[in-house]
C-alpha cells in the first residue's frame, strides 16, 4: 500500500514537471511567435514601402527622360509652339505607340499648352481645346511655376500618378508634357516584388469632378481605388472591420490577413490616402492552439513513456528489495536468539525468536499491544540491566553512549525470568537510524556464573557488582542501606564430628531458611565458606537490629538434620554516608568478629 503511494507520488510529481515544462515551452513559443508576428508585419511594411519609393522613382526617372526625348526634338517643339496638334500627333504617334506597348499601364500622354488648355491627348486625340488646368491642380501648379512636378491625380482617365515636364522655347514657358500610369500599375509593381496584393484608398475630396464615389468601397472619407474583384470581398471585410485607414487583422473565409497601410501624399506632399496592401497571415490563435495542442501531445508522449519506464524501473527495485527484504528477514530468522530491528522509538523488524518468545504471530500484532519491547524490562539488581530510559536517554541510545557495560536485561515471560545479555549494533544512513539488538539468553551462564552451587545463593562475585550498585541506589535517593554479616559459630566441629557431607547439609538448609525468611529485595550471598552477608536495601537500622535478631533466633531453634544445634554470631549496621563500599564492609566484618569475641550467638549492632 505504501510503496503503491511511493509509484503514484513519483508519477504525480513527474506529471508535474512533463507539464510545466511543457507549457512553459508552449508559453514561450507562442510569445516568440507572437513577437516573430510583429517582426514579419514590420519586416512586409518595410518592404512594401522601400519598394513604393523605389517604384516611383523609377517612374519619375523613365518618363521625365521621355519627356525630354520628346521636346528635345526641334521637329516636336516647333509643332507644339505653333500649336499645329496634327503635325505633333503626326510626330509623336509612334513614339506613343512604343511607349504604351512597352508599359500598358501608361495611360495619358498629353500636351498643355501654358494658357491651360490641352492641345493634345495622345491617349484621346479627339478631345482638345478643354481648360484642363481649372480641374486638375497638378496642371494649374505646372503652368505657374514652370517645374516639374509629379504625384497622385484623379482626371479624365481616374486616378493615375502623373508627371508633368514643362516645356521651354528658348527659356520661354510654353507648356507641359504629361505622362500618367493608371494607378494599378504600383499596385502590379508592389505585388510582383513583393507578393502583396495592394490597392488605393484616398480622399473623396481629392477625386475632383471625374469619378463616381463607390460608396460601397469607401471608409470614412476615404475611397478604395483600382481594387482587383478578387480582393473586393477583402476589402468589404476591412471596411466592416475597421472603421478608419489603419493597419488590421481581418478574418475572410477561413484565413486571417494583415492588412496594412502606407501613407501617400499629392504632388504638394499633402496626405491623400494610402496605399493598403494584404496579405494573408497564418490564425495566431489557431497556431496558438496547434502549439498547445502539439505539446500536449508531446508531454503526454512523455508521461506514457515515462510512466512505463519508471513502472518498469520500481518494480524491478521493488523485487530487489523485497528480496532484500526477504534476504535480511532470512537472515534474522536465523539467529537462534531474539533479535530486533528499531529507529530508537518504534520497532521495524524482529526475527521469528523473538515472536515465538513473546508469543506474537507478527511484529505488527505485537506493535499494537506495545510501543517498545522496553515495556518488558524489569528491574534488575546491578547496573548492567536495561530500563526504557536511563540518565534521561532512551534505552537504545543509553547503550550507543555506554559501550562498555555488559548491557542486560532481565525479563520475566510466564513467570519465568530471563536474563538477556543486549548488543546494539547502530546503522546510520543520512538522518536516519537503525538499532540491531540481539537478546542473547545468559541466564544459565549468569546463574552458573553468579550463583553459588552449593547454597543456590548468590556468590561472591555477583554480591559484589550487587554491593556496588545498591551502595550507589542508596546515596542516590537518600534511602538507608543495611548490611548483615554472619558466621557460623564452630562450624569446624561440626564438620570433624558429623564429616563434611554433614556440614553441607547443614549449610544449604541454612541457606534455604535464610531466603524463606527475607523480603524479595534483599540479597543474601555467600560470602565464603560458613559466612554469609545480607544486603538489606531501604532499612533502617532498628529494623536491621530485629532482622538479625530474628535470624539469630530463627536459626537458634532450628532442627537441622545433625543431632546439635546451630548458632550464628552477627554483626549489623547501615552504610554511613561517607564510607564507601570497602569501609562499611570492614566495619560489618568488624561487628562480626566482636559478635565472636563477645561470646557467639549474638548480634552485634553498631
Ligand atoms: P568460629 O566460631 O570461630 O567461626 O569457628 P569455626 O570453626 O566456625 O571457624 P573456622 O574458620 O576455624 O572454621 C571454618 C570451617 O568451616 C573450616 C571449614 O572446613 C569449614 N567449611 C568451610 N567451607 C565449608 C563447606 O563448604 N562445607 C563444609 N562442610 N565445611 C566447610
Ligand atoms: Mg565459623
Ligand atoms: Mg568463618
Amino acid at each position: 500500500m505504501k510503496q503503491k503511494n511511493l509509484k503514484t507520488k513519483i508519477l504525480l510529481t513527474l506529471s508535474g514537471i512533463i507539464i510545466s515544462v511543457a507549457s512553459a515551452v508552449a508559453f514561450y513559443t507562442i510569445v516568440h511567435e507572437k513577437h516573430q508576428n510583429t517582426l514579419r508585419m514590420e519586416e512586409a511594411y518595410r518592404t512594401v514601402h522601400l519598394n513604393y519609393k523605389e517604384t516611383i522613382k523609377e517612374i519619375v526617372r523613365f518618363y521625365t527622360a521621355r519627356a525630354y526625348a520628346n521636346i528635345h526634338s526641334p521637329q516636336v517643339l516647333k509643332a507644339f509652339v505653333a500649336h499645329d496638334r496634327n503635325r505633333l500627333y503626326q510626330l509623336i504617334l509612334p513614339r506613343w505607340k512604343v511607349i504604351s506597348q512597352e508599359n500598358p499601364a501608361l495611360i495619358v500622354m498629353q500636351f498643355h499648352n501654358a494658357d491651360g488648355t490641352s492641345l493634345l491627348r495622345m491617349h484621346h486625340p479627339n478631345l482638345y481645346g478643354d481648360p484642363i488646368a481649372a480641374q486638375r491642380p497638378m496642371v494649374a501648379y505646372i503652368h505657374q511655376k514652370h517645374t516639374r512636378v509629379y504625384g497622385f491625380e484623379e482626371g479624365q482617365k481616374g486616378i493615375a500618378f502623373r508627371i508633368l515636364v514643362p516645356i521651354f522655347d528658348q527659356k520661354r514657358y510654353v507648356g507641359a508634357i504629361e505622362f500618367g500610369l493608371s494607378a494599378s500599375y504600383i499596385n502590379d509593381t508592389i505585388y510582383r516584388h513583393t507578393g502583396y496584393d495592394a490597392f488605393f484608398f484616398v480622399r473623396h475630396t481629392l477625386l475632383g469632378n471625374f469619378s463616381n464615389i463607390d460608396q460601397d468601397s469607401s471608409i470614412g472619407n476615404y475611397q478604395a481605388i483600382d481594387v482587383d474583384p478578387k480582393l473586393v470581398p477583402l476589402v468589404k471585410r476591412y471596411q466592416s472591420t475597421c472603421n478608419y485607414l489603419q493597419n488590421c487583422i481581418i478574418n475572410e473565409g477561413n484565413q486571417t490577413f494583415a492588412v496594412s497601410m502606407l501613407p501617400i501624399s499629392n504632388y504638394l506632399h499633402q496626405p491623400i490616402g494610402a496605399i493598403v496592401f494584404i496579405r494573408a497571415i497564418p490564425d495566431f490563435w489557431d497556431y496558438v492552439w496547434q502549439t498547445i495542442m502539439a505539446s500536449g501531445l508531446i508531454a503526454l508522449s512523455l508521461l506514457i513513456l515515462l510512466g512505463w519506464i519508471i513502472s518498469r524501473i520500481y518494480d524491478s527495485v521493488r523485487d530487489k528489495m523485497t528480496f532484500q527484504e526477504f534476504y535480511s528477514q532470512t537472515v534474522l530468522d536465523a539467529i537462534p536468539s531474539p533479535v530486533i530491528v528499531t529507529d530508537g522509538y518504534a520497532l521495524i523488524a524482529a526475527n521469528k525468536t523473538f515472536l515465538s518468545y513473546f508469543q506474537y504471530p507478527e511484529v505488527a500484532d505485537f506493535k499494537q499491544d506495545h510501543a517498545c519491547v522496553c515495556e518488558y524490562f524489569q528491574q534488575g539488581d546491578t547496573q548492567e540491566y536495561l530500563m526504557p530510559m536511563l540518565n534521561d536517554q532512551r534505552w537504545t541510545e543509553y547503550m550507543v553512549q555506554h559501550p562498555t557495560i555488559n548491557h542486560k536485561a532481565k525479563i520475566i515471560m510466564e513467570d519465568v525470568v530471563t536474563i538477556f545479555d543486549v548488543k546494539l549494533s547502530l546503522l546510520c544512513f543520512k538522518e536516519e537510524r537503525r538499532y540491531v539488538v540481539i537478546f542473547t539468553d545468559i541466564s544459565s551462564i549468569q546463574s552458573i556464573s553468579m550463583t553459588d552451587p552449593l547454597t543456590g545463593l548468590a556468590n561472591r562475585l555477583h554480591f559484589s557488582m550487587v554491593y556496588d550498585y545498591m551502595i550507589n541506589v542508596s546515596l542516590r535517593e537518600q534511602q538507608p542501606l543495611g548490611i548483615i554479616f554472619f558466621d557460623i559459630d564452630h562450624f569446624k566441629h561440626i564438620n570433624d564430628q558429623y564429616g563434611h557431607l554433614a556440614g553441607d547439609k547443614v549449610l544449604k538448609h541454612l541457606s534455604h531458611l535464610l531466603q524463606k525468611r527475607l523480603r524479595k529485595s534483599d540479597i543474601a550471598a555467600r560470602w565464603g565458606g560458613e559466612e554469609f552477608v545480607i544486603l538489606l536495601p531501604d532499612t533502617a537500622l532498628e529494623a536491621i537490629c530485629q532482622m538479625a535478631e530474628s535470624l539469630r533466633s530463627l536459626i537458634a531453634h532450628e532442627s537441622f538434620e545433625i543431632n546439635t544445634r546451630i548458632t550464628c554470631s552477627f554483626g549489623a549496621t547501615i552504610l554511613k554516608e561517607d564510607e564507601g563500599a570497602e569501609g562499611l564492609l570492614k566495619r560489618a566484618d568488624g561487628l562480626l568478629y566482636q559478635a565472636k569475641e563477645g561470646g557467639r550467638n549474638r548480634v552485634i549492632v553498631e
